[in-house]
């Protein structure tokens, strides 16, 4: 008999989503506008800011990547333009920049977070600068929900006057200094595909700071009409606006979200006191008091050297003989045959930690019998 499957990171309904659907069908708002749209972007303000900052809007979206798409386009970023990218990240992160005609320049990770190294970005702007072209944006990810290093990257930003765009996809409930992570770019953008903390089954958002922002995105979204009787156009526009169906989903999970955040970071600790007399296992952690983590996924690094010759691959298929779900980090950018052409800067950081590192289940609906079939799997590794 096998075993049911232990997923990485799987949908996790609150309960009330449902009512928010009915609600929708009750009023026939079965579109891509109504009350649940507006009240999803309202409840994602207040969450990020407790309602005390006015100057930051939130525009719902049918993806994290149409939110990066838009932010690239509401930067002016154009044919033969380059930006700037963490390397280690997932592809959504960097599609857009070639959507536009754009160049992508990635950038290496450091080993504190995970995320684009302050070094080799200050590196890569120089010398790109140098070559006649400064990079028109910088997009940073906080990597499965460990912020980056916000003050050094934001200096760097501001010393060069390049904006940051800021990939919160995998970060909202983590925060900085005390500050929600998805409120430190010139623009963030968020997700709630069905693998991240919450979910709308699909959808995103675009987060703004300077004022019009959201409507000039909000117009890009839903076509880019003109006001006339007809429809007419004057630039090219796009069909990204979120379902009000999808959008009640979002509104049901608003409310459970700080529940999904102490239930991965349980996951977390989990991993942490179940790997404490390991040698060679290091579950990344935040580096220290400043970082909170939602850590939507949990990330061990396994250095083969110290385990006694256990590898991150002897790990993984010991978890997949058991049905368990688990992954390697995500493959850095610079290595993707897709983007052999793009210029890279580092020292190799992300390729070691692609080569070592493992995702582990990390979702907040996991049980305990969950747990044991997967500390199960773990130490049968460590005990052959
Ligand atoms: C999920 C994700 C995206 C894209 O979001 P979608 O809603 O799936 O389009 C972008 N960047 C990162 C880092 C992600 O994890």
């Amino acid at each position: 008999m096998t075993k049911d499957k232990i997923w990485l990171s799987s949908p996790h309904m609150g309960g009330t989503e449902i009512k928010y659907i009915n609600d929708a069908f009750d009023n026939n708002w079965i579109a891509p506008l109504g009350p649940n749209v507006t009240g999803f972007e309202a409840d994602i303000k207040s969450y990020l800011l407790g309602q005390e900052d006015p100057s930051i809007e939130v525009a719902a979206l049918s993806s994290g990547t149409a939110a990066l798409h838009l932010a690239l386009i509401l930067l002016g970023v154009k044919q033969g333009d380059e930006v700037i990218c963490q390397s280690m990240t997932f592809a959504a992160s960097a599609n857009p920049i070639v959507y536009q005609g754009a160049t992508p320049v990635f950038v290496d990770s450091e080993s504190e977070t995970l995320n684009i190294c302050p070094v080799q970005l200050e590196e890569a702007i120089k010398e790109r600068i140098t070559k006649g072209k400064k990079p028109k944006a910088i997009i940073a990810v906080h990597l499965y929900g460990m912020p980056y290093k916000v003050d050094d990257i934001h200096k760097i930003s501001e010393k060069y006057e390049i904006p940051v765009i800021e990939d919160s996809a995998e970060a909202l409930g983590s925060h900085y200094k005390g500050k929600q992570c998805g409120t430190f770019g010139d623009l963030a953008i968020l997700s709630f595909n069905g693998n991240k903390i919450i979910t709308t089954s699909g959808g995103g958002a675009l987060v703004t700071r300077k004022p019009g922002l959201k409507k000039e995105a909000i117009f890009l979204a839903t076509q880019a009409r003109d006001e006339a009787p007809h429809y007419q156009h004057s630039q090219i526009g796009y069909n990204y606006r979120l379902s009000n169906i999808s959008a009640g989903i979002g509104r049901g999970q608003m409310e459970v979200l700080d529940k999904r955040v102490s239930g991965r970071r349980d996951m977390f600790q989990f991993y942490v006191n179940l790997f404490q007399n390991v040698n060679g296992v290091e579950v990344h952690s935040e580096p220290n008091d400043d970082y909170f983590s939602n850590h939507w996924l949990s990330i061990i690094s396994v250095d083969e050297n110290k385990t006694g010759g256990i590898s991150r691959e002897d790990i993984r298929k010991s978890l997949e003989l058991e049905n368990i779900e688990c992954r390697p980090l995500w493959k850095p950018m610079h290595m993707q045959p897709v983007f052999k052409e793009s210029p890279y800067y580092g020292t190799g950081i992300a390729e070691t930690f692609f080569k070592n590192g493992l995702c582990l289940p990390s979702g907040s609906n996991l049980t305990d019998d969950d747990r044991f079939r997967i500390k199960k799997a773990i130490l049968n590794c460590f005990n052959k």
